[in-house]
């Protein structure tokens, strides 16, 4: 890759990635791909079954879907990785969105939590998931050198906020090449700090690499109610320090299907 690639990720199609993230994404130029749990957004989960907040109408995501620099991709009917649910979930999307793919490429799909990994995923659920046209599954973080000592640094980073431990934890789940069908993701938590995700970002520049980072709210300031919630004073700092290295031409921001298009 010439540069480094980076994408926000937003999983289940939470009410306020309408409401106040993607105003902010527009504010800035800058693509993202929501990744939507069908059922949730259809009003079929009882409340607080997935998240304490209310989902995007239907309406809302037909919406950010014709804005050519969002992208919509699968979290699940049900928010699971059962094969039928994955299905289920692109399936009804893609008829109430009215196309036959979600992006020109075909399909993504986030995985929900971290049930499915490499090893979970099977070959009868390739040959059927090549049915729907599924391109990417997206997963959570990867480990392929020193398991034990990012594990205990993932441990510790979120308690002491050094940079340098975050970027130690998550360097791995930066990409530059091809994993089978795998994206990995960084998870952002409400207590990650700007400074440690741009210690994962300027790692990504230095080495030319793909980083996913995976959010599921921006909130407003004390609004912090889940793990998942993101303050929205802090993403609009990390959009700032993000555009300001893209300006640079040292990275782009993009969407999960063109990282994974660009991959070796
Ligand atoms: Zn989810």
């Amino acid at each position: 890759m010439e540069k480094a690639l980076i994408n926000f990720s937003f999983d289940d199609g939470r009410l306020n990635n309408y409401t106040i993230a993607y105003p902010i994404l527009k504010r800035f130029k800058c693509p993202a791909t929501f990744n939507i749990t069908t059922g949730f957004v259809k009003g079929e989960f009882k409340p607080g079954e997935l998240t304490y907040g209310p989902p995007m109408t239907m309406d809302m995501v037909k919406e950010v879907f014709q804005d050519p620099t969002i992208e919509i991709a699968g979290h699940g009917y049900w928010h699971n990785n059962s094969l039928k649910d994955i299905i289920e979930g692109i399936v009804t999307l893609k008829g109430e969105l009215g196309v036959e793919k979600l992006t020109s490429y075909g399909n993504g799909f986030a995985s929900p939590g971290t049930g499915l990994n490499k090893d979970t995923y099977k070959k009868d659920m390739e040959i059927e998931l090549e049915h729907i046209d599924l391109t990417y599954i997206r997963l959570s973080l990867r480990n392929m050198s020193m398991k034990r000592i990012r594990s205990l640094a993932r441990k510790a980073s979120r308690i002491l906020h050094w940079p340098f431990l975050y970027r130690l934890a998550y360097k791995d789940t930066l990409m530059d090449e091809h994993d089978d069908k795998f994206l990995y993701s960084i998870p952002v938590l409400s207590s990650i700090t700007v400074k440690e995700i741009m210690a994962i970002i300027n790692q990504a520049v230095m080495d030319k690499k793909a980083c996913v980072l995976m959010l599921h709210s921006i909130v407003e300031k004390n609004a912090v109610c889940d793990p998942w919630d993101y303050e929205v004073d802090k993403f609009i700092k990390l959009l700032q320090e993000l555009t300001m290295l893209q300006d640079k031409g040292l990275l782009r921001l993009t969407t999960s299907m063109d990282i994974f298009k660009n991959l070796r």
